[in-house]
């Protein structure tokens, strides 16, 4: 067995040496595919490093120390094996080796230095290569003998990623007996790419599946553009359909850097047509070709550069069941993937396609329809509240549609960006709230639907847990609901969508002298929830009215235009501005005391400086309130500005922070969360929000001020595993998610007195 193997030496049978894509790349090149020229460092050369370095006793050590079922551990473990192997010097020996095979592929291509393309490429024992698939890494564009060299050894680490050591440990594979083995292959520098399926990939029909974008394919493999889609009758030799599609952006070759970069395209080029019916037929022949040489179905990637078809990679198709060629019945199994999205609510849930424009549109709604909208607004939430699922064009994970339909139960997939626009008005449709994927047709529904009642949030004799669980509810009609969970009381009653639900902006109210109104409104719709947990604890949250969603409002009209509703008028600074709101709010919470529902406390949103602390409990006075001595009184730790100075706010005094990670996020790591396009990057894991919260909890605890989460974060088990050992007080979250956090909270909970234990025991 050799170090280094070029594509021509390999066959498919080479697995072990070279991993499932480096055997393909040689089979299909031994067939006669026009596949770009490269060669395979093999398993051999991993081997030879991690043992001649000596660092393979260090990484088993690490492994058998660690407890992958423990988060933290196992991402420590990961980052430490990937440094060291990252890190430490290739020996020479090794080192030339790929240099010199580096150095004849340039020159069989007549380069000095030639861009290549270098990927993983698992050769562990009876492992399907597609177990490992996604958690291997790719580098595009790499040129020059040392970069080739490092990423190689980047591509080694990716074994070790903690998916892939987790996902060992799951099956019992020995991770002293993985190998990987890397492709280092010549660079397409594609003005056209995409994926071939040859045959339909759930269905196992002969037609052959082509999705095409312009640019490198990564824009197609990662999801990033919608691609171009065809389908091609292999028997008539025809294209039967064709659908183009908006391409908004394609990756290319920095010309400069040599960097794989995402372009934006000119309008003309975004929905123009990428391939011509000859490149499809010349492509349909290629894939017939494979087809048959490995006698199976194939899942390939495509490249075309100056009118060249390359074929760089070709597997199984793996997607075939038992529903292969069964016939459309009325609840079929087939399942064609229309759109895709974020999942927001999860769920499986079918439904007629119901397009609505404008809020005029909302009567057409009907019981077990599909909502689909470029975004939802607080007005549309009674016709929300008769569909069976939604699908939006815009938003992210904690956008509008995703909180009510969240809390209403209704499965959900948000940022399509192409819904309202694609799906067929009355066609059927099923949606995967979880995976975010809508499908053509109707599917057979999970248990999780919306018609199921949650069957974990209704746990009898759930645990008791010291650090309190509590529940999120945003419409009074969902109280019930939320309170049969046991919660142990409600960490953040939003007021947005009673107010919303009136159909008239706060403010008409109050330039009507119909102040009562208003305050009478809110007492009905607080009640409702207070009366739902009494003697609980309820945080009333007051107004926080991002512009664009009042605007639809009856009165709403003069609601200013922003650029960023997101970072603009809202929360607590817009009410300090438009007291006479703030003031019926706080009337309506005296009103419910003075009825005896004490457990009713007040938080404020967004609040940035103590002196929005101060005034607002200034005018809580002046209605007779009086915050902290006989009502609960808190904040929400929202932006950066409130967790670095917390201590400003305690010294101003309060009782509890809740933390409202949804937007400490999204102005922690600058993606507005409601923005579609950055959507990819809105993560709350991102470690400098841990840190923040790390720090205001440190010092509340130190001044015996509560904590609270009761953003989108607090119904993530990892997460609140590390907010339990933090100390936090208690965590609200989502109604379906009560009774996980519980169990989660009650083991860690465990966990930290065992620990207590065995220490004080060997003291
Ligand atoms: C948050 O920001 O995390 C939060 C709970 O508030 P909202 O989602 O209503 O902005
Ligand atoms: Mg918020």
């Amino acid at each position: 067995m050799k170090h280094v193997e070029f594509f021509e030496e390999l066959r498919k049978e080479d697995v072990a040496i070279a991993g499932g894509k480096g055997a393909n790349l040689g089979e299909l090149t031994n067939a006669g595919i026009p596949v770009p020229p490269g060669f395979v460092v093999t398993s051999k050369t991993y081997d030879k490093f991690i043992k001649e370095t000596g660092i393979f006793d260090e990484i088993m050590d690490i492994l058998d120390a660690s407890d992958v079922n423990k988060n933290k551990e196992l991402q420590a473990s990961s980052v430490k094996i990937k440094k060291i192997i990252t890190e430490t010097t290739m020996p020479d020996e090794i080192k030339n080796i790929i240099i010199e095979a580096y150095n004849a592929l340039c020159h069989r291509i007549g380069k000095d230095e030639v861009f290549v393309a270098i990927r993983s490429s698992a050769t562990a024992e009876d492992l399907p290569e597609a177990s490992f698939a996604g958690q291997q890494d790719t580098y595009l564009n790499i040129k020059g003998s040392d970069d080739v060299v490092r990423y190689v050894q980047k591509c080694w680490a990716s074994l070790f990623e903690s998916r892939a050591i987790f996902y060992r440990e799951e099956n019992d594979f020995d991770h002293s007996k993985v190998y990987i083995a890397v492709v280092v292959q010549e660079m397409v520098n594609a003005e056209k790419a995409g994926v071939m399926f040859t045959v339909h990939p759930s269905t196992g029909e002969e037609k052959i599946l082509i999705e095409a974008a312009w640019g490198l394919g990564e824009g197609v493999v990662s999801g990033t553009v919608t691609p171009d889609t065809c389908w091609y009758d292999k028997e008539k030799n025809e294209v039967i359909n064709y659908k183009t599609s908006d391409k908004k952006v394609k990756f290319d070759r920095d010309p400069n850097t040599g960097h794989t970069v995402k372009v934006d395209l000119p309008e003309d080029i975004r929905e123009k047509r990428v391939l011509s019916n000859e490149e499809i037929t010349q492509l349909s022949k290629l894939g017939k070709r494979i087809h048959k040489h490995y006698n199976f179905p194939q899942d390939t990637e495509w490249a075309i550069e100056g009118g060249k078809i390359y074929m760089l990679q070709s597997r199984p198709v793996t997607t075939l069941g038992k529903e292969n060629n069964n016939p459309k019945t009325e609840e079929s199994e087939e399942r064609i993937i229309i759109t895709k999205g974020l999942g927001a609510s999860p769920g499986m849930a079918s439904g007629t396609v119901k397009t609505v424009k404008n809020t005029d549109e909302l009567d057409k709604i009907e019981i077990g329809d599909i909502l689909v909208t470029v975004m939802t607004t607080p007005d549309m939430v009674p016709a929300m509240k008769r569909a069976n699922g939604i699908i939006t064009d815009e938003g992210g994970v904690t956008c509008h549609a995703a909180i009510v339909s969240r809390e209403l139960g209704i499965p959900c997939v948000v940022g399509t960006s192409e819904g309202s626009k694609i799906l067929k008005e009355n066609s059927t449709v099923t949606i995967d709230g979880s995976k975010g994927f809508v499908y053509d047709g109707k599917l057979a529904e999970k248990k999780d639907s919306k018609n199921n009642e949650s069957t974990h949030s209704l746990i009898p004799n759930p645990p008791i847990t010291v650090t309190e669980v509590k529940v999120n509810v945003s419409m009074p009609e969902a109280a019930k609901k939320a309170s049969q969970t046991g919660a142990d009381g409600v960490g953040l009653l939003r007021t947005e969508h009673m107010m919303l639900a009136l159909g008239v902006h706060p403010k008409k109210f109050i330039i009507e002298n119909r102040e009562d109104e208003l305050v009478k409104a809110l007492v009905e719709n607080i009640l409702t929830v207070a009366d739902a947990f009494y003697p609980k604890p309820v945080w009333y949250r007051t107004l926080d009215a991002p512009t664009d969603e009042f605007k639809s409002l009856d009165g709403g009209e003069d609601e200013p235009y922003e650029h960023n509703p997101m970072l603009g008028w809202r929360g607590i600074r817009r009410e300090l501005d438009e007291p006479e709101i703030l003031r019926a709010e706080f009337k309506a919470i005296k009103k419910l005391h003075e009825e005896g529902y004490t457990n009713i406390g007040v938080m404020l949103p967004l609040v940035q400086h103590p002196d929005e602390l101060k005034e607002a409990k200034k005018i809580a006075r002046e209605v007779g309130l009086n915050p902290q001595k006989n009502i609960e009184w808190g904040i929400m730790v929202e932006t950066p500005g409130a967790a670095l100075t917390i201590e400003d706010f305690i010294a101003e005094g309060i009782d509890f922070v809740s933390f409202g990670t949804n937007d400490l996020t999204q102005y922690t790591i600058a993606i507005d969360r409601n923005n579609e396009n950055v959507a990819k990057l809105y993560s709350e894991r991102h470690p400098a929000i841990m840190k923040l919260i790390a720090m205001v909890i440190k010092e509340c605890n130190k001044a015996g001020v509560k904590t609270s989460i009761c953003g989108q974060a607090g119904s993530m088990p990892d997460i609140v595993e590390q907010l339990v050992e933090l100390g936090i007080t208690s965590i609200s979250a989502n109604t379906d998610a009560v009774a996980v956090v519980r169990e989660v909270v009650a083991r860690v909970e465990k966990k930290i007195i065992l620990k207590a234990a065995r220490k004080a025991l060997q003291e």
